[in-house]
């Protein structure tokens, strides 16, 4: 019987990817992906893979995410069903607070289980897809615009339209410069958006952001700090340009409180805010009854995390500003699937295999592993 299933095994892998280019956000720079890999085998001969992709300055660090797969979850749940998924998630919300990223991997592994054994793609299990592909969102963060202009010369090419600009990092006058350029270059032929990414003193934040307007970005993201939700309410009510929050809404709890102060217009859904994929679409179906727009957004991740967070964009009704996962593709050195993620002229693909559909590459995964927890 398929319901009699066990967990026979846990494995957390501790990876290290070099990226091919340091990017420089308003919250600091990033060369790498630090992540970690969870690998769920059962008694039936199935694996699940999930990805827990911490960032320390937004969500939290791989040390401690390792730790609450390896010391907390683990001891839990071998033994136990892999298909009584929101058990196993409710389990570890009560034993541990935070590490949303290996909760996120928890049940993503778990889903995978679940998908394979009845034969259907994550998405499926939530009510089916809206699309079979998503735009795909690039974010320009080099620390030399030349070569963010070459990448999106190459990259406009390729289909993409949607740029989403990293501000904040440096001079007011080299926002204005690139968001010049940009527009004089591709006119309206592309949409273009801005990330502060936490970078702006909300005592001046207007002021910045009326200049940025005068470019018509398609929406502005977390200006202010991720606490910050009462003057990021004021912008939101100041500036005509939508604002996005991403730091100041990770969970259903606080996306209540968002959409409750009107915080902003857009949410950025993120497994790794929310815990994984059920827990954003309880954030999506908040922002759904509030008139909030949601937004495909991701962290530092290995194919595995964008694969799970392109079946759940799938699996939103009304996602119509794109999703960002670039990096499998475009910025790390090399993935650790067998197959490569799929973004096809300027458009995510959604998988179409069992579960998370995705094989991983145990010699890559070897290669970039710098611990690993059996
Ligand atoms: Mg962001």
């Amino acid at each position: 019987m398929i319901t009699d299933q066990k967990i026979k095994e846990i494995k957390v892998h501790v990876i290290n990817i070099p990226a091919k280019a340091v990017h420089s956000h308003g919250s600091g720079d990033v060369a790498n992906i630090n992540s970690v890999i969870v690998q769920i085998t059962t008694d039936s001969g199935l694996t699940g893979w999930g990805e827990a992709a911490p960032w320390p300055v937004f969500t939290g660090t791989v040390e401690a995410n390792a730790a609450a797969l390896h010391n907390y979850i683990k001891p839990k749940i071998i033994g136990k069903n892999p298909l009584n998924v929101e058990a196993h998630l409710t389990m570890a919300d009560n034993i541990l607070v935070h590490c949303s990223e290996a909760k996120a991997a928890l049940e993503v592994a778990l889903l995978d289980i679940v998908g394979q054994t009845t034969k259907l793609p994550i998405v499926e299990l939530f009510g089916g897809r809206h699309c079979n592909s998503i735009p795909l969102s690039f974010s320009v963060a080099n620390q030399n615009f030349e070569t963010d202009l070459e990448d999106i010369s190459r990259l406009y090419n390729e289909g993409i339209r949607l740029f989403k600009l990293k501000t904040g990092f440096n001079e007011h006058s080299f926002d204005l410069m690139r968001l010049e350029k940009l527009r004089k270059i591709y006119e309206d032929k592309i949409s273009l958006r801005v990330d502060y990414n936490q970078g702006l003193k909300a005592y001046n934040a207007i002021r910045i952001l009326k200049d940025i307007e005068s470019f018509k970005p398609e929406f502005i993201e977390q200006p202010v700090k991720k606490n910050e939700i009462e003057a990021l309410a004021e912008i939101t009510r100041i500036i005509d340009t939508p604002i996005m929050a991403d730091e100041s809404v990770f969970n259903p709890r606080e996306a209540f409180i968002a959409a409750k102060m009107r915080v902003a217009d857009i949410f950025s859904l993120k497994i790794m805010k929310s815990g994984g994929i059920r827990r954003a679409i309880e954030v999506a179906s908040i922002a759904r009854a509030a008139g909030i727009s949601v937004y495909g957004g991701c962290m530092f991740e290995t194919g595995i995390a964008s694969t799970a967070g392109a079946h759940l964009m799938a699996a939103i009704p009304d996602l119509t500003l794109g999703c960002e996962f670039y990096m499998p593709t475009y910025y790390l050195q090399e993935d650790i699937l067998s197959k490569p993620f799929q973004v096809h002229e300027g458009q995510v693909i959604i998988p179409t295999k069992p579960g998370l559909g995705v094989e991983v590459n145990l010699d890559v995964l070897s290669k970039y592993r710098v611990s690993l927890f059996s």
